[in-house]
């Protein structure tokens, strides 16, 4: 079982291109970057688990029914105070702007609403920077975060929102270095990799089992120990890059899961390959489809040469 730890919400597209004041309507989405990667994973034939929290409310009903017409197993609390997460997605041509809402239930996650055997038993747990930006959820990610570091394999996406740390950049910076140094699989967008070394942090210092970086339209850098691979997107046509990065996250650990690679030390060039042409396919084609649930079932891309060679080291 995989199990992601954060952020679920509802993302509110807007229908029309332009300025977020002059959007006439929006569409109501299910997102949040780790429960995004929890339905990618179930997408993609893994087993799930979302660990999170929502609001007393229609939106947190919502949330929950559409987690299990996925398969994700869910271990969410209700909070009798708090909403559920909204977020307003504003496209300008294909790229996403959010503003995200404060004071909402994923942010009130206390050590209480999480239990400890699932995550102990995990395959891996997965995470981001969202929930530190706000206490009691950060407290208690990172007490999880250190008190599994060395048993379970922890998987960290970056993934920056600059609003929720207006005025706290220092603050910011020191708990995605703290992150950083927990973390053994780390993914982050080429833009946050700029901001980090700028602010005098460089993830490829740190020893990580694997860092991916995603470059939007020219593909992904993977590395691993010495080694570093390029490979470029899979080309498409596409519609909204919402969640593009967390379906790549998705199929950068459901591709360690098929091929054997978790448990392991450093990955090879060959391996290192393998999964950034998995990872982007199906980074790519969720770009095809609105929402940031748009990762393709593992069965409609089976056949596809990129999946197939995933499985050869399995076999053995
Ligand atoms: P976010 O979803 O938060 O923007 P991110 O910055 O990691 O995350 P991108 O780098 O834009 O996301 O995209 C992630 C991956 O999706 C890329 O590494 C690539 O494989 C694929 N991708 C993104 N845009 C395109 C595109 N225009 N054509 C083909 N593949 C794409």
């Amino acid at each position: 079982m995989m199990v992601s730890i954060g952020e679920v919400l509802i993302d509110f597209i807007a229908l029309q291109e332009g300025k977020l004041k002059d959007v006439k309507s929006f569409e109501k989405h299910p997102g949040g970057a780790p429960a995004n990667v929890a339905v990618g994973l179930s997408r993609l034939g893994v087993e799930s688990a979302l660990v999170s929290k929502v609001g007393d409310d229609p939106f947190g009903d919502f949330l929950l029914e559409r987690l299990h017409d996925e398969g994700v197993r869910t271990y969410i609390s209700r909070d009798a105070e708090k909403h559920t997460g909204v977020v307003f997605v504003q496209l300008i041509g294909a790229k996403p702007e959010f503003i995200l809402y404060d004071g909402v239930a994923y942010f009130n996650l206390k050590p209480e609403d999480v239990e400890t055997a699932l995550l102990e038993n995990a395959e891996t747990i997965h995470f981001g920077t969202v929930l530190f930006a706000r206490e009691p959820s950060r407290s208690t990610l990172f007490g999880i975060l250190e008190e599994l570091k060395g048993k379970v394999p922890l998987s960290y996406d970056v993934n920056i929102r600059p609003d929720l740390w207006r005025g706290r950049e220092g603050e910011m910076l020191r708990d995605i270095e703290r992150a950083l140094g927990l973390a053994d699989i780390v993914k982050l967008g080429d833009g946050e990799l700029a901001y980090l070394r700028d602010n005098g942090i460089n993830p490829e210092d740190f020893d990580f089992k694997l860092l991916a970086v995603t470059l939007g339209e020219k593909g992904s850098e993977l590395m691993s120990g010495g080694a570093k691979v390029h490979i470029p997107a899979y080309r498409v046509e596409p519609v909204d890059t919402t969640g593009a990065g967390d379906a790549f996250t998705a199929a950068l650990l459901a591709g360690l899961h098929y091929s054997n690679l978790l448990g392991e030390g450093t990955i090879d060039e060959e391996h290192l390959r393998k999964l950034g042409r998995f990872a982007n396919l199906v980074a790519a084609l969720s770009t095809t489809l609105r929402g940031a649930w748009s990762v393709p079932k593992m069965e409609e891309i089976v056949l596809m040469k990129e999946v197939r060679e995933l499985y050869q080291r399995s076999k053995r």
